[in-house]
């Protein structure tokens, strides 16, 4: 599954670089100029990653990774800092403030791809091609198949992403709205009833090998995938 990434650069030429190569590993790429336009992107869609420039004009890509980490919503997005700063105390702070990564400019579009992916890899599994398998249940992002045994179960396009941020997220409780915000990528225009809709026949889906009770809604929270059934949490 591509990730959305959200470029925030403002050297037009570096911009337009990395957009092009992001773009050829499948990636969707939002772009913008300063720290002022990526909070307005990040207001109305979460991004699985930001890659973000330390020096813009304005608000510093440092004043703006603090301001992500400071609020529950952005908290957990992976960052990437790029930055021509090579000293290893900017580095040091860089990190310090919560960035995931540090790549010094210049760099090759090959050592930032491979950057990328292993930030994803580890904070946004759910964009990778990893199969996850769990209690017997396998969903397979490169065939989109989701299976148990032999037995493939059919599964729509809405809930086997649903499925895949669940399972690659699993044993933690997740409100509706981090659920728009990670599956659909939008929390502002999907309605949150949204989601107990598609939970509804992802459950249904899942029915046939039992796999339904994995899904669990956890009361005034939300919802979580988990292995481990208690008698008191199952509905
Ligand atoms: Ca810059």
């Amino acid at each position: 599954m591509p990730a959305n990434i959200l470029l925030v650069e403002d050297e037009p030429a570096i911009q337009e670089l990395i957009a092009a190569n992001l773009m050829r590993a499948g990636h969707t790429v939002l772009r913008a100029a300063d720290a002022e336009i990526a909070q307005r992107i990040v207001r109305d869609a979460l991004p699985d990653l930001i890659l973000l420039d330390w020096m813009l004009p304005g608000q510093s890509g440092i004043e703006f990774a603090r301001r992500l980490r400071g609020e529950e919503r952005t908290r957990g997005v992976p960052i990437i800092m790029l930055t021509a700063r090579s000293e290893e105390h900017d580095k040091v702070l860089g990190l310090e403030i919560g960035a995931d990564d540090y790549v010094t400019k210049p760099f090759s579009p090959r050592e930032l791809m491979a950057r990328i992916k292993a930030v994803l890899r580890r904070r946004a599994p759910q964009t990778t091609e990893d199969a996850v398998e769990a209690a017997g249940l396998r969903l397979d992002p490169s065939t989109h198949r989701v299976s148990c045994g032999e037995q493939k179960l059919n599964l729509g396009p809405t809930e086997f992403r649903l499925l895949h941020f669940l399972m690659t997220h699993a044993e933690r409780v997740h409100s509706r709205a981090q659920l728009l915000d990670q599956v659909w990528g939008d929390h502002v225009f999907v309605e949150e009833r949204t989601v107990d809709v598609h939970i509804r026949r992802l459950r249904s889906a899942l029915e046939s090998t039992q796999h339904d009770r994995l899904i669990q809604t956890v009361r005034g929270a939300g919802y979580r995938f988990s292995t481990e059934i208690t008698v008191a949490e199952a509905e």
